[in-house]
């Protein structure tokens, strides 16, 4: 709990960015804090312990999900997959759109990143909505993998981001 106290302290919020009216919450002093983000790779460990061994790859969004799903997925012992924007990835992709508070977003990802039957992680900085990490899952269960579990450091939970990811499984380490 000492540790969670930390690395929450640490999350910074920046009022009016990206637009006017959103507190944006900066996970970069966490990272430059090297207890601070060891302890947070440790808590992200914790939350997912029962699935070491069990799970073949984790997915991560970019791009704040590569900071903590690439080191996560060293520790399991899995590979690494980025779920990416348009024009970021070099060979044939499948793509999935989704609703944006304005406008639209889209991710891609590597159509053979993933094999079919594999046992996804999918990892991100912080739950909001919840669109973001849908269309991700969708990208992989569109491959035939199986998203087991999705893995955040921070949840919004009045933007109701859990329930639209339901029936799978959140874990949040830090709700805001
Ligand atoms: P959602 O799709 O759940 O509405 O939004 C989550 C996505 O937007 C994540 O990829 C996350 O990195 C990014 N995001 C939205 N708001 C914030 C924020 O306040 N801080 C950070 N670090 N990322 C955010």
């Amino acid at each position: 709990a000492a540790a969670l106290r930390d690395v929450g302290s640490l999350i910074r919020g920046v009022p009016d960015f990206p637009s006017p009216g959103i507190l944006f919450r900066d996970i970069t002093p966490v990272l430059r804090d090297p207890g601070a983000m060891a302890a947070a790779l440790r808590l992200h460990l914790d939350a997912v312990a029962d699935l070491a061994g069990s799970i073949d790859r984790i997915v991560g969004v970019e791009s704040r999900g590569f900071l903590f799903g690439m080191p996560i997925a060293h520790a399991l012992g899995v590979g690494f997959v980025p779920a990416r924007k348009p024009g970021k990835l070099p060979a044939a992709t499948v793509t999935q759109s989704y609703a944006l508070e304005y406008g639209e977003g889209t991710l891609h990802m590597h159509a053979d990143a993933i094999d079919a039957g594999d046992r996804v992680l999918l990892v991100d900085d912080l739950l909001a909505t919840g669109g973001t990490a849908s269309a991700a899952a969708r990208l992989v269960q569109r491959l035939g993998g199986e998203v087991v579990a999705s893995l955040f450091l921070i949840e919004l939970p009045f933007l109701k981001g859990r329930e639209r990811l339901a029936p799978l499984r959140v874990e949040a380490l830090l709700p805001f």
